[in-house]
């Protein structure tokens, strides 16, 4: 036989061949022998056990038993012939059937001999039987793999199944690849590592996720990889955000000048909560260490990110900069703008709104002023982007609401000016921390966890269907009392015109409980004109209209303080950070606000603890928590244009202390030897010159 090494394309195994080859490339992305052993089990069958037979139940899954084979014969004419034998144990006898293969059963299977059978058992006759179940001989002989007491199971898929590439078949190919490659395999983290975090080896680890000797040795191979994967993750993230660092010296704003002072002292209304304080003190310690500032806010919503983010504008406007603001809709842009000139009294900076919408004669004005200087703070959609959009000197860049926006337009933004500006990325939705490490681990993260003084949390109840006039009547108070309410559907584009149904049934009822003229309802979905939409929330915003009816376009940004009710309509449907967000638009005011989840009765186990939870909790990061248990990573905002979703063994719900691990691991290894020039580093050198020139950064340079 020919030496395979890893490298060998997996057409050359025995057994595999061209056209398999082709149907491993196609379905599961295998091309070489390594690739193979990095397919791994997605689950594992516990063979420890062995079923008596009198203990069978047609409802088990897969069992195993241990028996003598005490009866074979061939039946059936010859176009329905099958093999049937009877294995009996000290508890009783089962049938085995076999349709195909008959002559090799026949040849294999010896009367009298004790064998392991596996298989699903179904009953036939009174009895028990099985149909092509596994044959083992018993004892189990030793091999490299081991004696299969957790037998592996491979994801597959219908073409390769045709091609006899059932889990099983892979399970042979498996056993194949490593008994005569498992020398090959390289260790690929510092023994040192291993040691401190006790892992075991990169070869023990893939003999052991595909053929664990028992369970201990499968956790122990699963924790090493999930460690390794999580590891290099952040060390690529960790050391990318260091070399960018060091690359980019970033604009100095060593004054803290009469702008941000004559703010602080005499224009903002209120006292900074010690979280924005704080905040805003991490961002000037980041604007004048001479590196670019690459920041995450990360804020609930009413937590006051926008006095936050107009600090750091005037900042930079105290140094002689620019400073941008980009925001993920026009609503929310215009939004921006309302509360940043808001804030200003019309004093300290001049500040421009640039959106789709902005008139050709208005953007051409806006472009002078904007490189000329004149202008000092443009707040925007995508629109600020373009490459028409030229700033004199840009120095702050603000995003709000980050997930929206991909890494191609972040990079746009930085190259906005020679010396890229500081980054300040802003979001509401909170994030849980395993997720921050590795959606934003090239961030440095800020938590404004703390509310403004006086606010009241809002409170939440749940409401059936059967409540409904409780409900309406409960709005007709807090209306009498002048609060104004939002009511939201869901729009969800797969059931889009059901969905608007039930919003215009929804408007109907409402109009009929609340009468014109004495109630006006302003009605804003995403089938309206901007136009009609900017006109409709004008009119809640000014107070003419008590009732906002939704869809959820409103779920950031909408500041209107006087509302103080949030009605959610089937609000089962939605997730628990999109409840938590809609939740955010009421108590913003002074008064005590509420929030009513209302829904059906069926609620599925999921459903009633999502809104379980919300009556429980007005912590988004708890809520956040639970929504990542929930559903996963790969549902939460964001993840989807980041590696968490091509993590293989990983799961972030679950495996939150591991990557604490491996993060600080990293980041005590780059502080000890940045450029990964020690002996015992060599190995992550090299990885990341293979790796490094695939992350986004360096598209921007
Ligand atoms: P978000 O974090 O959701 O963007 P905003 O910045 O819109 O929150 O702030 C919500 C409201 O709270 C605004 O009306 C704002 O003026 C007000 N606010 C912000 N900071 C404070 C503070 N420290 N004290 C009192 N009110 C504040
Ligand atoms: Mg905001």
């Amino acid at each position: 036989m020919f030496a395979a090494t890893l490298d060998t394309g997996i057409e050359y195994l025995k057994g595999v061949g061209p056209k398999r080859a082709e149907l491993l490339q196609k379905e599961l992305g295998i091309f070489t022998c390594e690739d193979l052993l990095n397919h791994f089990p997605f689950r594992y069958i516990d063979r420890t056990r062995f079923y008596k037979i009198r203990e069978l139940d047609p409802e088990l899954p897969y069992v195993q038993l241990l028996g003598r084979i005490t009866e074979k014969k061939i039946v059936g004419d010859k176009y329905k012939r099958r093999l049937v034998a009877q294995l009996t144990d000290d508890t009783g006898a089962v049938e085995l059937v076999w349709f195909q293969g008959l002559k090799w059963v026949d040849d294999n299977l010896l009367l009298g001999k004790v064998y392991v059978v596996f298989g699903k058992p179904s009953v036939f006759n009174g009895g028990f039987s099985f149909s092509h179940p596994e044959l083992e001989n018993y004892p189990r002989p030793a091999t490299i793999t081991g004696n299969l007491s957790l037998q592996p199971v491979y994801h597959s898929t219908e073409k390769l199944k045709k091609a006899f590439l059932d889990s099983k078949g892979l399970q042979k190919l498996q056993m194949l690849v490593l008994e005569q490659l498992l020398k090959e395999i390289r260790e690929t983290m510092p023994p040192y590592i291993l040691d401190r975090y006790k892992l075991p080896g990169k070869r023990e680890a893939i003999l052991n996720i595909h053929f664990p000797q028992d369970i201990e040795a499968l956790k122990q191979a699963e924790r090493r990889l999930k460690f390794e994967e999580l590891f290099f993750l952040q060390l690529q993230m960790l050391y990318t955000k260091q070399q960018r660092e060091r690359k980019f010296k970033g604009h100095l704003f060593n004054l803290v000048g009469e702008r941000v002072n004559a703010f602080y002292n005499d224009i903002l209304p209120f006292e900074l909560t010690g979280a924005q304080k704080r905040v805003v003190r991490e961002i000037r310690a980041d604007t004048q260490r001479g590196a670019q500032m690459n920041r995450l806010v990360q804020g609930d919503v009413g937590s006051g990110k926008t006095a936050v983010a107009l600090m750091s504008m005037l900042l930079a406007a105290d140094n002689g900069y620019q400073a941008c603001m980009m925001a993920p809709t026009e609503i929310l842009a215009r939004q921006h703008y309302e509360s940043v000139t808001g804030l200003l009294k019309g004093r300290l900076a001049r500040v421009e709104v640039l959106t789709g919408s902005t008139s050709k004669k208005e953007r051409t004005l806006l472009h002078r002023d904007l490189e000329s200087g004149a202008v000092d703070m443009l707040i925007g959609t995508h629109a600020l982007i373009e490459d028409k959009v030229k700033f004199r000197n840009l120095g702050m860049v603000i995003i709000d609401e980050q997930h929206r926006f991909g890494v191609e337009q972040r990079a746009r933004l930085w190259r906005k000016n020679v010396v890229p500006p500081h980054i300040l990325v802003m979001t509401a939705t909170p994030i849980p921390r395993t997720l921050a490490m590795t959606l934003y681990g090239d961030l440095d993260v800020s938590v404004i966890d703390e509310l403004p003084a006086g606010r009241k949390p809002v409170e939440t109840r749940h409401l059936y269907e059967g409540q409904r006039l409780r409900m309406f009547g409960f709005m007709r108070e807090e209306i009498a009392k002048g609060r104004q309410v939002y009511i939201v559907y869901p729009l969800i584009r797969e059931s889009e015109k059901l969905d608007l149904l039930h919003l215009e049934a929804g408007i109907e009822q409402l109009s009929y409980q609340f009468p014109r003229p004495e109630y006006q309802i302003s009605i804003v979905h995403g089938k309206m004109s901007n136009a009609d939409k900017q006109y409709e929330m004008q009119r809640f915003v000014e107070g003419r209209s008590q009732i906002m009816v939704a869809t959820t376009v409103i779920e950031v940004g909408v500041n209107v303080p006087n509302a103080s009710v949030m009605i959610i309509e089937n609000a089962e449907r939605f997730g628990l950070s999109q409840l938590h967000q809609l939740r955010g638009r009421v108590g913003r005011g002074a008064e005590q606000s509420f929030c009513i989840l209302m829904s059906g009765n069926n609620l599925t186990r999921e459903g009633r603890l999502r809104l379980e939870t919300m009556v429980r909790t007005n912590n988004g990061f708890e809520i956040s928590e639970i929504d990542l248990q929930l559903r996963g990573p790969g549902d939460i905002s964001g993840t989807q244009q980041s590696g968490v979703l091509e993590l293989k063994v990983a799961d972030l719900a679950k495996d939150q202390l591991i990557l604490q691990e491996a993060r600080n691991m990293v980041l005590g290894l780059l502080k000890e030897d940045p450029s990964l020039e020690l002996p015992q580093h060599s190995l992550l050198r090299t990885y990341l010159s293979k790796r490094h020139s695939g992350i986004a950064f360096d598209k921007i340079s």
